[in-house]
């Protein structure tokens, strides 16, 4: 599948986005953000797409693809499969 051009969810930058069934949403690749997962349930809710902003540069720091989940509790960051 072909990468679409799509504002990321955290900044608002231009970047581009994968359909993933994997990951049940999409793969971004951001310039400000680079490369996370979001679940397409998170990416409805953009307010806490930009509180994950902070999870996802830790995660980054450490060497994970980020992932943004959405559940009954709010929206989780965690290590995603890449
Ligand atoms: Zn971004």
């Amino acid at each position: 599948m072909l990468p679409e051009p799509a504002n990321c969810p955290m900044c608002g930058s231009a970047a581009e986005r994968i359909r993933s069934s994997q990951l049940r949403g999409y793969r971004y690749t951001c310039p400000r953000c680079g490369s996370f997962g979001i679940e397409t349930a998170a990416l409805g809710d953009m307010e806490a797409a930009m509180l994950a902003c902070q999870a996802v540069a830790r995660l980054r720091a450490y060497g994970h693809l980020p992932f943004i989940q959405r559940d009954k509790q709010g929206v989780r960051v965690g290590p995603g499969r890449t």
